[in-house]
């Protein structure tokens, strides 16, 4: 089969390589998850009549072809074992066009996000979606996990940027879902379906994204709380005021404490708000959270609000200096964040797996880390049981499992169980009928 495979490939013209310390670099994403044994090749497509080709090869020989863009993913979606070939799409990394009149861009999927923001913005426009990762993860691999991010509190999630796509199908045919239109209702909405759909259901080659205008003003609110239940609250009263702020970012204690040992607070909230009623907006979210007993600061002053922010970001590597973080992804209806936040400090304790929390409290999505030995081979057994207790109470809520990163490998056990048999049954289907041979990153999301 090796033989064969890289035979065809080496007749398509389409750049590859079986180097193994080439391969080994596109094993893994950024969830840690290790697959077993090593892929065949990497494929390195520059354009779509090489995607083509390289599906078609592999659908003939029936070789399990994983789509990877940065490779960021935290659900184990890019990972690639024994036997498999990795379409890595990083090189299909062009801005092919920006419509201001339209308000929309036409990209290739391995567009680095923060390329395509910036681009916009010398148009006066911006790609709201925005994950933490936005400086290192393509747009293709953002829309085949429907990432979020900090914005999508007032912005919507990466499918609510997406106008159309264009999908390669596993056995090589190429397919244009959606429009460059606003609106649009024509047949079933196939470019949801893609959205999110972690690779297994076609190979994303091209996207038609929405553009917004870029905000006036911006004006940022740092309350500090005596707990992450406070916290939560006046995120939940900041909603009921009727203000949509940009983005709602919540720190636990021992994350704060994680960042600088100095601080004492028990949470840190930040919200942002943007458009031409920021400061005004600003003022409502300070009087707000001063009445539910936090200290507050705000400020209109771009520096200052990076300072702020900065803090937010530093939370993931400060915990990655305590240990190895596992980052869970659940979100529970926006009104039933405090009860969660408490449950999830709850199972922190009872099964002494030490859990910091960080949220997007707009969303109701929570990323409880739970910090293991780097050293452990395996999982230990208390974090597994904290976080099957941390899925089981997202769903008593009336939530998910996974907000925002997807269901790769790592979360793959439990999604019966979210979706039900009926569901879970009918999307199996779906995949069946769009990949028949089972080529398309099997193992993975479904
Ligand atoms: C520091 C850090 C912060 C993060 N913050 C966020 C956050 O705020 N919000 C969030 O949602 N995620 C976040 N993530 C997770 C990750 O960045 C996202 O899941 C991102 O969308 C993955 O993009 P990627 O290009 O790295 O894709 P990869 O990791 O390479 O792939 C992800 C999945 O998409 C598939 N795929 C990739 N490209 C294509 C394509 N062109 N066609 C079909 N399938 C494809 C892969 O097979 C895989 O299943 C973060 C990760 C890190 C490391």
């Amino acid at each position: 089969m090796t033989a064969r495979l890289l035979e065809r490939l080496a007749g398509s013209g389409v750049r590859w390589t079986a180097d193994p310390s080439i391969v080994d670099s596109r094993r893994t994403d950024r969830s840690g998850w290790q697959p077993a044994g090593r892929p065949l090749a990497v494929v390195f497509p520059e354009s779509v009549p090489e995607v083509r080709r390289t599906l078609r090869v592999a659908d003939e020989l029936r070789v399990p072809v994983v789509p990877r863009g940065a490779g960021t993913g935290l659900a184990g979606g890019a990972g690639a074992g024994a036997g498999s070939l990795v379409l890595d799409l990083t090189g299909m990394n062009r801005i092919l066009d920006i419509s201001p009149d339209d308000g929309l861009a036409v990209v290739q999927p391995g567009v680095i996000t923060a390329d395509l923001d910036r681009a916009a913005a010398r148009y006066g426009l911006r790609y709201a979606p925005d994950p933490a990762s936005v400086a290192i993860s393509t747009v293709g691999g953002n829309i085949a996990t429907n990432a979020g991010g900090l914005r999508c509190a007032k912005y919507g999630v990466t499918a609510d940027a997406v106008l159309g796509l264009d999908v390669v199908l596993a056995d090589g045919r190429l397919l244009h879902t959606g429009r460059r239109t606003v609106k649009g209702v024509a047949g079933y909405d196939l470019t949801r379906l893609f959205v999110g759909s972690e690779g297994t259901l076609g190979v994303v080659v091209g996207a038609t994204v929405r553009l917004l205008p870029l905000p006036d003003a911006t004006a940022t609110v740092a309350a500090s709380f005596a707990s992450v239940a406070d916290a939560a609250a006046g995120a939940a009263a900041v909603l009921a005021a009727r203000i949509r702020p940009a983005m709602a970012e919540l720190l636990d204690g021992p994350t704060l404490r994680a960042i600088d040992p100095a601080r004492t607070d028990g949470a840190l909230l930040l919200v942002q708000t943007d458009g031409a009623g920021a400061a005004a907006e600003a003022s409502t979210v300070e009087d707000v959270l001063a009445r539910h007993g936090a200290t507050v600061a705000v400020t209109t002053d771009p520096a200052e609000a990076e300072r702020l922010l900065a803090v937010r970001r530093a939370a993931l590597p400060a915990l990655e200096r305590l240990g190895r973080p596992l980052i869970e992804d659940i979100a529970v209806p926006r009104g039933r964040l405090a009860e969660a936040t408490s449950a999830v400090q709850a199972i922190g304790e009872r099964t002494g797996v030490p859990v910091y929390v960080v949220a997007h409290a707009a969303d109701g999505n929570l990323h409880p880390l739970l910090v293991v030995d780097p050293a452990a081979d395996t999982i230990p057994a208390p974090a597994w049981r904290a976080a099957e207790e941390i899925f089981q109470l997202a769903l008593r809520l009336g939530g998910t499992m996974t907000g925002e990163h997807g269901v790769g490998v790592l979360k793959r056990a439990w999604l019966r169980r979210e979706l039900g048999g009926a569901n879970h049954d009918l999307q199996r289907d779906l995949k069946n009928l769009f990949d028949p041979h089972g080529i398309l990153n099997p193992g993975k999301a479904i």
